[in-house]
């Protein structure tokens, strides 16, 4: 699968993260600082925040907060050049990147995804105003490829966003919920290939977790075993 053929053919031509001309994908000034961002341990035990201390267990928002997802991790932390290179990949039709986030996730992630073992990989959705408008779900990309290095099913038929939200960053915690409170939905025909199904969602970015809680709420509602989560980033937890 790694084959210089393949890389070749799909690695893009440019850094991911700054954007550079770069043969070799990311380029070195860029994998260094990432380094410093790759969001290991000590981290939340729900949530996947890098957290300050080693001797807590979970950061300041799941001890204050229960969650309907099981636990989940990130790639990086969302600082330079992360934000960047999400932003270009969500905004400037950059996809390509999401094959490097997605070989990133199985590499770093492979032990934790043998462990959660899950049975289907959903993208949180946009709604489809959003899509049409941006011409893709930059979840979905990542999910796709995700599910292609894993052989795990991928469904982006299963979980729909039928209200639009005003953007989650503008908003405090409180409003965050309100905000995203049913704004996802299952269809009756759809419960069927949830029914017992542990899932992987995956979102370009986790925040306050507001929007990854409601969609967890809403699958296991309608027949979900267990929820987990990966994303590309994630805001630094205390
Ligand atoms: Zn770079
Ligand atoms: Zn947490």
């Amino acid at each position: 699968m790694k084959s210089n053929f393949l890389l070749k053919l799909f690695w893009p031509e440019i850094c991911p993260f700054c954007g550079r001309v770069s043969r070799q994908g990311i380029c070195d000034g860029c994998l260094e600082k990432l380094e410093l961002l790759a969001a290991e341990e000590p981290r939340c035990m729900k949530c996947g925040k890098p957290i300050r201390s080693g001797e807590q267990e979970y950061c300041y928002d799941c001890v204050h907060t229960d969650h309907y997802f099981e636990q989940g991790a990130a790639l990086w932390l969302h600082r330079e050049p992360v934000n960047r290179s999400i932003y270009q990949f969500k905004f400037h039709n950059q996809r390509a990147f999401g094959r490097y986030y997605a070989e990133e996730m199985a590499r770093r992630y492979g032990r934790t995804l043998r462990r959660w073992d899950p049975t289907l990989i959903l993208p949180v959705p946009l709604h489809l105003s959003k899509q049409r408008k941006r011409g893709y779900n930059q979840a979905a990309i990542v999910a796709g490829e995700l599910g292609r290095l894993s052989g795990i099913t991928v469904d982006d038929g299963i979980l729909k966003r039928v209200r639009g939200t005003a953007p989650q960053k503008s908003l405090a915690p409180e409003e965050r919920k309100r905000n995203i409170g049913g704004a996802f939905l299952v269809g009756r025909q759809e419960r069927k290939r949830l029914a017992g199904k542990r899932v992987l969602l995956i979102d370009d970015i986790y925040t306050t977790g507001s929007t990854m809680d409601e969609a967890a709420r809403t699958l296991r509602r309608a027949g979900a075993e267990k929820v987990y989560y990966l994303a590309i980033s994630i805001g630094q937890g205390y």
